[in-house]
């Protein structure tokens, strides 16, 4: 079998904090080679490696601010956050579950440690990833989906290899319950120890894989450990991952929109005449209304 090559191992780049809730490694658009195009239509990924947060009696989070233009996805591994947004989407997310926030014309919302979590503190870890909306599409009507680990249709490997939790998108016969704009497969490989799975997606697809938990072994030859992402080229369909010991892998595959991409902040439209005009609406209070 002719397998899809790997480009790059990405290592994580030097943790910061975003707002004082989440300590990320950033692999999208600061990632090497990682730009906002490479991984089109996945425009950004900040990655919480797991984390001990101390015991708080105020939330830690980050406060009210907008978006426009894409998709919000928070997948939690571990602890809970809250999120609320001006059109009245919101949820609290643990272990397993997701939360996809379509900002699509535009909210504000803000993302904080769930109140009992930040009370008892505990080991957090969270992957947060902007999905690129077609231009037709990105001045439609917010939406919020709250994807409970539940809702995560599971599909069951052969030989007690493990599970494919399918978030959007396929894996053989078990179809993702998020609803996407363009074709996006997002799926976490749960191996277990010496446990392998097989992944095709077509090949002009972007795709990546992010070790969250244990080590694997990609396409039986380069050996990935935790927090490492691999990059794969456009060269072929399949690829193989491989646990060494039990592991937990998100891989992410879609169809590149191939759309001019003007960014600025929270704001990433087609044209900067757009970006302009979002912080005019912004300035303006059209993205509604959000209590601190
Ligand atoms: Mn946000």
């Amino acid at each position: 079998m002719k397998l899809r090559s790997i480009e790059v191992v990405v290592p994580p780049r030097e943790p910061h904090f975003v707002g004082d809730g989440f300590r990320v490694h950033n692999f999208i658009p600061s990632g090497y080679r990682l730009d906002m195009r490479r991984m089109d239509p996945f425009i950004m990924m900040d990655y919480n490696s797991k984390f001990y947060f101390p015991p708080s009696d105020k939330p830690r989070g980050v406060g009210v601010h907008p978006h426009r233009g894409f998709e919000t996805v928070t997948i939690a591994y571990k602890g809970k956050v809250a999120h609320h947004d001006s059109s009245g989407g919101g949820g609290v997310i643990g272990e397993g579950d997701v939360q996809w926030m379509t900002a699509a014309s535009g909210v504000l919302h803000k993302e904080y440690h769930e109140e009992n979590f930040s009370k008892e503190g505990g080991d957090f870890q969270m992957v947060q990833l902007w999905v690129n909306l077609p231009a037709k599409d990105k001045m439609s009507a917010p939406k919020y989906q709250g994807i409970t680990n539940a809702d995560v249709n599971k599909y069951k490997l052969p030989d007690n290899a493990g599970l494919i939790d399918v978030i959007a998108g396929v894996y053989r016969d078990a179809k993702g319950p998020a609803s996407t704009f363009s074709p996006v497969h997002m799926m976490n490989a749960k191996l277990e120890a010496g446990g392998g799975a097989d992944f095709s997606f077509p090949k002009h697809y972007n795709t990546c894989l992010l070790v969250i938990e244990g080590s694997v072994v990609v396409n039986d030859t380069e050996q990935v450990d935790t927090n490492h992402l691999v990059l794969f080229e456009n060269n072929d369909s399949d690829f193989t991952v491989k646990a060494n010991e039990k592991a937990i892998v998100l891989v992410l595959s879609g169809e590149p929109l191939n759309e001019p991409i003007a960014a600025h902040g929270p704001f990433v439209m087609n044209t900067q005449q757009e970006i302009i005009q979002a912080i005019d609406d912004f300035n303006n209070g059209k993205f509604g209304v959000l209590e601190d």
